[in-house]
């Protein structure tokens, strides 16, 4: 796309843009009376405007309905979770037996390691990025711990080439391949947090594989964010949590992927809960656990309604979009119009005040640009935020900004670049 700076370019992308009506079916906060430029979809993603209405009818359903509720009215609970499986298949890349909703991210992490990650002697390695999620680092760290490890030797982490920002698919795979012996488990974000760079999981899979590991990914920031293609690319597992680009509300439903070639494999342990017994029996409450076949039984303890209510209301967005194609496409534009604008700021500068570390292949990342402020990095973020502009912070210089296809404009994106260019002049 040839880009241009200038707020009339911007807004006549907006006119001409597919999925500019989405915009207004989310609660855009407000900042002195107008629209804030919200930038932080990969942190918390708007509230859709149907949110309230979802959960109110689940309300009233226990109002009116009371323990009958689950098995009464429009909507009976007991299958409630089911509704959503579509969706969520549909942006995961998966089959709709793959994948469920349950618990929250990093419980779920935790559960699928009891799966897939049975160390012994020979194999006990994890291979992860360096610089993953704390939670992530957190979870494998005790994972190891807990089979009598010692983290040090078990854990693997995959650092940048000296004076790169971002890792190379090669050195992910050399670095499989070197530990091969050793290798248990493969854990990668989809999306690293910090630098926003996109992994190539299906080359990540396959080498994991002929290591004879297994592999699993950690979708926080790809989930609702770039196309995924989960069982083709043959990934064991995957988790992610669904407040950040799919927009559930704080503390959020998670959802995981279990891939079917597991389905029949008595060798998976799992800690099991009668959430995730075989339907057809669940309620004859007999002893022994039979599991549901499928990724529905990994699920430990009665589906939290409610909040699949407001995961629900944003699935049904998702679903008129016509899918992570399409907002793919608008994301690229966007993110790729914030590239071009901060590139000319920093012209206009004279040097490279805002630094992006994010790929600047677009196959390379999703919708987020995170931004090394060179200079008062700190007034500078607390200067965008005064003037409504809402990124977030890491420490220690660094603003993540994510324009998110499905509510953020190129008005926004203009905007932005706006008033960094102002805070500089402050
Ligand atoms: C956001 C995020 C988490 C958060 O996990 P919770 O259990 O939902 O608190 C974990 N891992 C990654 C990679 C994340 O981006």
């Amino acid at each position: 796309m040839n880009y241009q700076n200038s707020l009339a370019f911007a807004l006549e992308q907006d006119a001409l843009d597919p999925l500019k009506n989405f915009r207004s079916r989310f609660l855009i906060p407000q900042h002195h009376g107008v629209d804030a430029v919200y930038l932080c979809g990969n942190s918390l993603g708007l509230q859709p405007a149907s949110a309230g209405k979802y959960l109110a009818d689940q309300l009233s359903n226990w109002q009116n309905l009371a323990v009958e509720g689950w098995f009464q009215g429009d909507d009976p609970w007991l299958n409630y979770h089911k509704q959503l499986l579509p969706s969520i298949a549909s942006i995961v890349g998966a089959q709709e037996s793959e994948v469920t909703v349950m618990n929250s991210l990093t419980v779920n992490l935790h559960l699928l390691m009891v799966s897939f990650y049975k160390p012994n002697h020979k194999r006990f390695k994890i291979i992860m990025e360096g610089g993953a999620f704390p939670s992530d680092q957190y979870a494998m760290e005790s994972q190891t711990k807990f089979h009598g490890f010692d983290p040090k030797e078990a854990i693997v982490e995959i650092f940048p080439r000296e004076g790169e920002l971002t890792l190379r698919t090669e050195d992910i795979i050399q670095t499989i391949n070197e530990h091969a012996d050793e290798l248990a488990l493969v854990m990668f974000a989809g999306i690293n947090y910090y630098t926003g760079q996109l992994f190539d999981m299906e080359a990540i899979a396959a080498a994991a594989h002929k290591a004879g590991a297994y592999a699993g990914f950690d979708l926080a920031h790809a989930a609702g964010n770039v196309p995924l293609k989960l069982h083709d690319w043959g990934a064991d597992f995957a988790c992610w949590c669904s407040y950040k680009y799919m927009n559930s509300g704080p503390g959020g439903i998670s959802g995981i992927f279990v891939h079917e070639k597991h389905f029949n494999n008595p060798e998976l342990d799992r800690f099991a809960g009668w959430w995730g017994y075989r339907e057809d029996k669940r309620f004859l409450m007999a002893p022994g656990f039979d599991a549901a076949k499928g990724a529905g039984g990994w699920q430990v303890s009665t589906s939290p309604v409610l909040l699949l209510a407001l995961f629900k209301a944003s699935m049904a967005i998702f679903d008129d979009t016509g899918g992570m194609g399409i907002l793919r496409e608008k994301s690229v534009a966007l993110t790729g119009y914030m590239e071009f604008l901060i590139k000319e700021l920093n012209k206009r500068l004279g040097e490279d005040v805002f630094k992006i570390i994010t790929p600047a292949d677009p196959q390379k990342r999703g919708c987020q640009l995170s931004v090394v402020c060179k200079r008062d990095a700190k007034a500078i973020f607390q200067y965008l935020a005064d003037n409504g502009v809402i990124g977030d912070w890491r420490e220690p210089d660094v603003i993540r900004l994510s324009p998110v296809p499905l509510y953020n404009s190129f008005q926004d994106v203009y905007q932005a670049v706006q008033q960094m260019a102002a805070a500089i002049q402050q």
